[in-house]
Order: structure tokens, then C-alpha cells, then sequence
């Protein structure tokens, strides 16, 4: 067995039943991701749109590919016809310019918010005050070509356990009260995407019911 299988194996044994692994498989290549998905993997990351437009081409077409990097605006269009889920949402501007070619593709584009919730300056991502502001805004409303699945943030790179913890913590608390007030009744605010490979286990105890998850399974990149 590949050590790749092997992994993917180990990691679901180890996950709730509850958390989605999402396999990040930025920058490896198509022959790794095969190895994943005999293993029965079906729900890939990728963070750049040429990158993701070209695994899209190449692979099985029952793959599931999440966009988990920043998007420009301008680059919506291409992945918009086939993108399984948005993680990296953070403001107004990009949600209409999917919305725009959601209605070109004749489809509702799930998309998670990214909340800002490390203390890193360089991670993108809302503020509460933001978040609100956007669900409340007019224009979110006349928005009928994208449903927001849920949240979505990344913390602080850092060995501080208790650190990240509490910025997972506060994450979870921010998406149970976004819940309550703005999709109560609806069922597919779900999703809560937090932990990678060095920090997944934490976001897990804290909540957690995506993670996204690369060199532990693909090894290290040369390369972000
Ligand atoms: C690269 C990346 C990951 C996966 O990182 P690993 O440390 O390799 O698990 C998760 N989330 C985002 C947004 C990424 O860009």
C-alpha cells in the first residue's frame, strides 16, 4: 500500500464520523491524488484556479474539488462551471462576482466565509463586524446563485496549543451565533472548516467538522 493510502486510511480511522477531510493537493501531482482517490478519496483542495482547472480536466469526474485559496474576482469564471465548494470567501465584491457566474452556469455555488481569526497579519479573512455587514447587506439578499454552507478560518502558525485553541474556540462560538441568527431554519449552514495538518486535531476538539488536510498526507511541499 501506498503511503498515501496509508495516510488517508489512518486519518478516517482517526476523524469523527461528522468531519469531511478535505485531501489539499496543491501543487502534487494528478498520479497522488489517483493514489488518494483509490483509497477512496473524493473531496479535493486546491488553491490556485490554473492548477485546479487543469486537475479538473485530467481527473475522474465524480471528484468533488474545493477552492481553499484567495480568489480574484476575475477568476471566478473559471471555476465556476464544476467548484464543489468556496473556502476562502471574504467580502461582498467576490460573493457577487460568483453569484454573477453562478447565474451564467445555472447553479448555486456553495461558499464558506473565511473569518480572520489569527493574530498573523497576512491571513485574509472577515472580522465579526464585517461578517455581519455582509449577511445583512441588500445586495447579499438579491443574491440567488450562491448558498452559504458555513464558515471557514485558519489560525495562528504557532506550537502555542492554547493559542490556537482559543482561536478555533472563538471560531465555533462566532458560527453558532451566525447560525442562530441568520440561518436558523437553514439546514445547509453547516459546515465549519478549520484545522490543517499541523493543527487539526485541536480544531476537531474544538469543533470542527471540515479539515483540510496536505502534507500529512501528501508529504511536504517544496513550495506553498
Ligand atoms: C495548504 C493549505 C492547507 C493544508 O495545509 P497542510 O499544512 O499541508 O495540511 C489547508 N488550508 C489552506 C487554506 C491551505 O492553503
Amino acid at each position: 500500500m501506498s503511503s498515501v493510502s496509508q495516510s488517508i486510511q489512518k486519518l478516517k480511522e482517526q476523524l469523527p464520523g461528522e468531519v469531511t477531510l478535505v485531501a489539499v493537493s496543491k501543487t502534487k501531482p494528478n498520479e497522488m491524488i489517483m493514489e488518494a482517490y483509490e483509497a477512496g478519496q473524493r473531496i479535493f483542495g486546491e488553491n490556485k484556479v490554473q492548477e485546479l482547472v487543469d486537475k479538473q480536466e485530467s481527473l475522474p469526474k465524480d471528484i468533488q474539488w474545493h477552492m481553499i485559496g484567495h480568489l480574484q474576482r476575475n477568476k471566478v469564471k473559471y471555476i465556476a462551471p464544476f467548484v464543489s465548494l468556496i473556502h476562502g470567501v471574504d467580502s461582498l465584491r467576490l460573493l457577487r462576482a460568483i453569484n454573477k457566474e453562478g447565474a451564467k452556469n445555472e447553479r448555486i455555488i456553495p461558499c464558506l466565509l473565511q473569518m480572520h481569526i489569527a493574530s498573523e497579519e497576512t491571513k485574509f479573512g472577515l472580522d465579526e463586524t464585517e461578517l455581519f455587514e455582509l449577511l445583512e447587506s441588500q445586495d447579499f439578499q438579491s443574491f440567488s446563485n450562491v448558498e452559504i454552507r458555513g464558515l471557514m478560518g485558519m489560525a495562528t502558525f504557532t506550537d502555542d496549543r492554547e493559542k490556537v485553541a482559543g482561536e478555533f474556540r472563538t471560531l465555533k462560538n462566532t458560527f453558532e451565533r451566525v447560525k442562530e441568527k441568520y440561518f436558523k431554519e437553514r439546514e445547509e449552514f453547516s459546515f465549519l472548516s478549520m484545522g490543517m495538518s499541523s493543527d487539526y486535531e485541536i480544531a476537531v476538539e474544538e469543533g470542527s467538522n471540515m479539515v483540510r488536510i496536505g502534507s500529512s498526507i501528501f508529504g511536504e511541499r517544496n513550495y506553498v
